[in-house]
């Protein structure tokens, strides 16, 4: 079972080795081989796949370059939600394959509910620790977080909600729907197994954002940094 995973995604782990960190569909993809809930989305290299998830998921997508050398995509504008057109995407698509590195774009489903942010970071002492805050803009701002040492029970995670100054967010507020709390245990518990797997490759996992909605938790963005060998 253990190195089940390691065998499957070793070509990715290969192939980012030389950029030092692992892109969003690749992260994406060793995530939905170890059977956690990512969008559902495709690695579009032209416009004509791209167009071509669109009209099998239907619009609105979202488009977010691929590139090695761009780690924040949003940072220079490599982001663009709501895309209810072809010809938006089009045009998105032709706009994105102008950035530097361009490999290709991910097109993805949109996803709706509160974003949080799930990390893991492979400690030299204590081995994997696993993050949990409220996602997006408030992530760097508020540093509102809690962490705990991977493996995670189901007691780990629910002291992490209750940790966290957001855990309003999560449990609902002010008439909006309280997130699918089953859903946000059962990923960050498998989430940390995985980060456990991947241990010896990993220095950091950011899922930022992942996002919550009273019937689902889906992972919308993933980066792995990988340890430098030596
Ligand atoms: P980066 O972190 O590299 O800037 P992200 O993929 O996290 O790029 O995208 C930035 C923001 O765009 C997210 O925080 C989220 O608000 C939004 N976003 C990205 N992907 C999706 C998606 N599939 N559905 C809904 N919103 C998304
Ligand atoms: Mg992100």
């Amino acid at each position: 079972m253990q190195d089940m995973l390691i065998q499957k995604i070793k070509p990715i782990l290969e192939r980012s080795k030389k950029a030092g960190w692992i892109t969003e569909p690749d992260a994406m993809e060793i995530l939905r081989v170890g059977g956690l809930d990512t969008t559902e989305s495709t690695m579009a290299v032209n416009e004509e796949e791209a167009v071509a998830f669109a009209e099998k998921h239907g619009y609105p997508v979202v488009a977010k370059v691929v590139s090695p050398e761009i780690i924040h995509k949003s940072d220079v504008g490599g982001v663009v939600v709501g895309i209810d057109s072809e010809k938006k995407l089009r045009a998105t698509f032709k706009r994105l394959s102008l950035l530097p590195g361009f490999t290709g774009a991910v097109v993805a489903e949109m996803a709706r509910g509160i974003e949080l942010i799930i990390g893991a970071k492979v400690d030299s002492q204590f081995g994997p620790v696993i993050l949990l805050g409220i996602g997006g803009v408030g992530v760097e701002i508020y540093k509102d977080t809690a962490v705990r040492m991977a493996p995670l029970n189901e007691e780990d995670v629910s002291s992490m909600i209750a940790g966290i100054k957001g855990q309003q967010l999560i449990r609902g507020f002010r008439g909006s729907d309280p997130v699918d709390i089953g859903a946000l245990t059962t990923l960050m518990i498998e989430f940390s197994d995985i980060v456990m797997e991947l241990e010896s490759y990993i220095d950091s996992v950011d899922l930022n954002p992942v996002i919550c909605s009273g019937s689902r938790c889906v992972i919308a963005d993933a980066r792995m940094i990988l340890k430098e060998k030596g």
